[in-house]
């Protein structure tokens, strides 16, 4: 059993021993009877350190990842900061200039002062990656495709520059999902994801994981650490996400083919700027995605003729696609990313993002062709 198909529906799915129930019982338990000495009865002694139900979902996605061990936290940056955290006082890790806020946040308020700084470089170009390397550099954390340009990294490559610096090559893989990109397989050496995104895909449930390539030195780090700061997995949010693990490459499909078919319309389209998805020739990583993903995911975006106000009237102008931040889910959704980044935003004012849901692709395109109408006449 390697597919990925077969994986994401049986992995850690096996029918409960005492009831034969096929669909995994929620176990609540936040204790579990032990002997008078502490001798466990199946492994579980307090749900703050591990439960059944997390185990599952931890077997599900290390077996889809391709790693030896995999750690379930409350959220995507519960799980990226227990990874980081975890690095020596005195770590330095190179991040992406385009990449998620939280993780330029996490390197710039909260990990300095437990010695570990950051700098970023533009991963998509290894000359820029080797140059930011430095004596000190423990890892480097890469996102690809990334938020929110889709800027595409070589993870081959990243992990053999990682590796020769003697540091570890992480990789957030919320985007691509284990369907469509599996980092382990290509050198890198941790995965993290947000499972509120795709893999949970119903907008309706929080939380991360990492998946480690071997159950080692680190990974016995991450999980003391997990056990004693309590950033645990519920249950229930638990088996919501091994519910949606079940469904995943189905609906990478369709999240891919509605994508490109809204990625190509774009790119026709007079009122806009350009468009940013791997799948399009164009794009500067297609060939690189082209490579190491199956397929080319269901994020893009799109920058709109006419600056920021004309980028708002698109975004208020659609009707389908709900005005709403994350991604992963059902519906689509469209995010104007620097006002959400506030601040110190990175994105470019006319950018939109879009999570291409799984809506007929018509409908879609006749939604986002009427907003780019009416908002550009
Ligand atoms: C959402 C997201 C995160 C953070 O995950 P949360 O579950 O919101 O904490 C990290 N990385 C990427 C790429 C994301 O999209």
């Amino acid at each position: 059993m390697t597919r990925i198909e077969t994986l994401a529906v049986h992995a850690g799915g096996e029918p409960d021993e005492g009831t034969g129930a096929v669909s995994p019982p929620i176990h609540m338990a936040t204790t579990f009877r032990h002997g008078p000495a502490g001798e466990r009865q199946a492994g579980f002694e307090y749900q703050r350190e591990s439960n059944p139900t997390q185990d599952r979902l931890e077997t599900a996605l290390s077996a889809m990842e391709g790693g030896q061990a995999a750690l379930c936290f409350g959220s995507g940056m519960a799980a990226m900061a227990a990874a980081l955290e975890s690095l020596p006082t005195g770590a330095h890790v190179l991040i992406p200039t385009d990449c998620y806020t939280g993780l330029r946040v996490l390197g710039a308020e909260f990990l300095p002062p437990r010695g570990i700084t950051t700098t970023a470089a533009d991963m998509s170009d290894l000359d820029a990656v080797r140059a930011a390397l430095r004596p000190e550099t423990r890892m480097i954390w890469a996102e690809t495709p990334s938020n929110p340009r889709l800027c595409v990294a070589d993870i081959a490559a990243l992990a053999d520059l990682a590796h020769g610096n003697d540091a570890l090559l992480a990789c957030d893989n919320t985007f691509a999902t284990p369907v469509l990109q599996r980092p382990l397989a290509l050198g890198a050496d941790l995965v993290m994801h947000s499972t509120t995104k795709y893999i949970g895909g119903h907008s309706d449930v929080m939380g991360g994981a990492l998946v480690f390539a071997r159950r080692d030195a680190f990974h016995d780090a991450v999980f003391h650490r997990r056990h004693l700061t309590g950033g645990i997995l519920a249950p229930f949010s638990a088996w919501l996400i091994l519910r949606g693990c079940r469904s995943l490459p189905a609906r990478m499909a369709w999240h891919c083919r509605n994508a490109m078919a809204l990625a190509r319309f774009l790119a026709g389209h007079d009122a806009v700027e350009a468009v940013h998805y791997p799948g399009l020739p164009t794009h500067p990583g297609h060939d690189i995605a082209a490579r190491q993903m199956s397929d080319f995911g269901g994020m893009l975006s799109v920058r709109i003729k006419g600056g920021r106000d004309a980028a708002l009237r698109v975004a208020g102008a659609l009707e389908l696609a709900i005005n709403a931040t994350s991604l992963g889910g059902p519906e689509t959704l469209v995010e104007h990313r620097a006002s959400i980044e506030g601040a110190n935003a990175i994105s470019p004012d006319n950018l939109l993002r879009v999570s291409v849901g799984l809506e007929h692709p018509d409908d879609l395109l006749a939604d986002f062709g009427r907003a780019l109408g009416a908002a550009t006449a």
